[in-house]
C-alpha cells in the first residue's frame, strides 16, 4: 500500500487500511447477479468456460473456479458432471442448499440452538398447515399423501421412515403455498435431522412408536382435506413437540458431551 495515497489527514489513511480488499472475482459475481436482476440472464443460462471467464475479467483460472464453487455452494450456479474445458456452469435457482449448510454448521457450532430450531419450526409449520386447506394444489396433496401411503410401508425401518418423514413436513409446508416458508423448511431439514435423529435413537425400533407417528401424521392430513384450518394447526404443533420432548428425554450419554 503507498502511504498517502489518501492525502491531508490521518483518518483517510485509517479508512483505507480498514477496507476489505476487493477479491478478483468480485466483478463476475456482482455480473451474475446484475444479469439475474435485469433479465439478461436467467435460469437454465450457461456461463462461458473457465478460461474465457478468465480473460474476461483479467482475473486468474483459480479465481474463477474460486467463484464458481462460492456460487455452487450457495445454490446459484452448478457444474456439469462431464464439464469440458469450454463448458461452463449452469445457472441455478436451489436456494435451501445454500441456507441449508450454513444453518446446520451454525447449530452445529452451538450458535443456533436446537430448542431455537424448533420453535422455527412450529411458526412455519403451523402457519403452513393453517393455510393449507386453502391454498393447496390438488398436485401437492397427491405429493403428500404418497409419501404417507409410503410411511404405512408395515416393513418399513426407522432410518427409511425418518427420511420419509423429513419429506411429508416439506411436502405440508409446500401446501401453504409460499415459496420462502418451503424453502426455508428444506433449509432447516439437515438441522431437524439431528434431532430426529436423537428422538429415534431413544425410541429404538418400536413399532408403536412409528404406529404413534403415522397416526399424527394421517390426522395432520386429514385436518387439511377436511378443511379444517385451526385444527391442522393444531395437530402440526403437538406432532413436532411430541417428537422433540422425546429428543430432550434421550439421555445425554448418547448425544456425546456438549449437547444438552
Ligand atoms: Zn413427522
Amino acid at each position: 500500500m503507498e502511504p498517502g495515497t489518501v492525502p491531508g489527514t490521518d483518518e483517510g489513511q485509517a479508512v483505507r487500511e480498514v477496507a476489505p480488499h476487493r477479491r478478483s472475482y468480485d466483478a463476475l459475481l456482482s455480473d451474475i447477479e446484475a444479469g439475474l436482476l435485469s433479465g439478461e440472464t436467467s435460469v437454465g443460462d450457461q456461463l462461458a468456460g473457465e478460461r474465457a471467464l478468465a480473460e474476461k475479467y483479467g482475473i486468474s483460472r483459480a479465481s474463477v473456479r474460486e467463484a464458481v464453487r462460492i456460487l455452487d455452494a450457495m445454490g446459484i450456479l452448478d457444474v456439469p458432471t462431464n464439464a469440458g474445458p469450454r463448458s461452463g456452469p449452469v445457472i441455478i435457482s436451489n436456494p435451501s442448499r445454500g441456507l441449508g449448510s450454513a444453518l446446520r454448521l451454525h447449530v452445529a457450532a452451538k450458535k443456533l440452538s436446537v430448542a431455537d430450531i424448533v420453535e422455527t419450526r412450529i411458526l412455519l409449520e403451523t402457519w403452513a398447515a393453517r393455510t393449507a386447506p386453502e391454498r393447496s394444489t390438488s398436485e401437492d396433496l397427491e405429493e403428500a399423501r404418497g409419501l404417507l401411503e409410503a410411511m404405512d410401508a408395515p416393513d418399513i425401518g426407522p432410518s427409511q421412515f425418518h427420511e420419509l418423514d423429513a419429506r411429508f413436513h416439506v411436502a405440508l409446508s409446500r401446501l401453504g403455498g409460499n415459496a420462502v416458508i418451503e424453502t426455508l423448511m428444506e433449509a432447516l431439514g439437515g438441522s431437524i435431522s439431528g434431532y430426529i435423529g436423537d428422538a429415534m435413537a431413544a425410541m429404538g425400533d418400536a413399532p408403536e412408536v412409528l404406529d404413534q407417528l403415522r397416526g399424527q401424521h394421517h390426522a395432520i392430513f386429514d385436518a387439511v382435506l377436511d378443511g379444517a384450518p385451526e385444527d391442522a394447526a393444531q395437530l402440526v404443533h403437538d406432532h413436532i413437540f411430541w417428537l422433540y420432548d422425546r429428543a430432550r428425554q434421550e439421555p445425554a450419554d448418547r448425544r456425546g458431551s456438549g449437547a444438552g
